[in-house]
């Protein structure tokens, strides 16, 4: 009767140790689905307009534009510069480069028109 009574403490204090294992792994699992459904409902917002994405947001309204390669390999949106304003974007998180259908390489440069020779 001893020896069934520490088998049974035994096994508790292994269900013990495996419950404690799932208590820490839950809350991971619900962050990891919390980041999936978000990513799922951005993907059904998510617009392509050659070259770059635009994101739909609930009033209709576009915002972007968004890097290609960020969101086709990690899925992430990241935010297009275009410091020149001449339709050439940029992404500072992979440094691809974007050139819209407004893009003009002749667009005036604050740089360029200060050299004297
Ligand atoms: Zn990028």
């Amino acid at each position: 009767m001893k020896l069934k009574l520490a088998d049974l403490i035994d096994n508790l204090v292994d269900a013990k140790v495996e419950i404690a294992k799932f208590k820490d792994i839950l809350p991971k699992r619900a962050t990891e689905i919390n980041l999936l459904k978000d990513q799922l409902e951005k993907q059904g917002h998510i617009l392509w307009e050659t070259p770059y994405y635009f994101f739909a947001k609930e009033n209709g309204e576009k915002d972007g534009p968004y890097c290609q390669r960020c969101y086709d390999s990690n899925k992430k949106l990241i935010r297009l510069q275009s410091p020149g304003k001449n339709g050439y974007w940029q992404c500072n998180e992979c440094t691809s480069g974007y050139k819209d259908s407004t893009y003009s390489a002749f667009s005036y440069t604050p740089i360029a028109s200060s050299r004297r020779f």
